[in-house]
């Protein structure tokens, strides 16, 4: 894995979770985008090389909805950079590592994405993301 791509932070409210952001890291909003396959609108800072991405749940059944209701807002995710992610999905299989998504899926900011479920990896829900070409 490359570097530390961004942090996915869980917020109730994208309304009120920007302004503050915006003010605690003294940088502008530069994206925001509707994922809809994954019920989720997002927001992207850019922090020196790393992003943050505010996710706020579309509806119900967003796995943000499940997580806030199940442990508040806060770090959702790490999302490593990858080169090739069909090789890294591959090599983590065979360490052992247990894949939310075996196949790389459409994620926001341009890029693929696949998860690997946290309690292979003590807690911290992983996610792999490659620049579409
Ligand atoms: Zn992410």
């Amino acid at each position: 894995m490359l570097k530390i791509e961004h942090l996915g932070i869980a917020v109730k409210s994208l309304d009120a979770a920007v302004p503050l952001y915006v003010q605690l890291l003294n940088t502008p909003c530069y994206k925001q985008e509707t994922v809809a396959t994954e019920g989720v609108n997002t927001a992207f800072f850019q922090t020196g090389q790393e992003k943050i991405e505010l996710l706020e749940a579309t509806n119900e059944d967003s796995p943000i909805a499940k997580f806030i209701a199940k442990k508040g807002q806060g770090i959702h995710h790490i999302a490593f950079d990858v080169t090739d992610i069909y090789a890294e999905i591959e090599r983590l299989k065979g360490e052992g590592f247990e894949l939310i998504n075996l196949t790389p899926k459409s994620g926001a900011d341009n890029k693929i994405i696949a998860f690997l479920h946290p309690k292979s990896t003590d807690g911290i829900l992983v996610e792999l993301c490659q620049e579409k070409s």
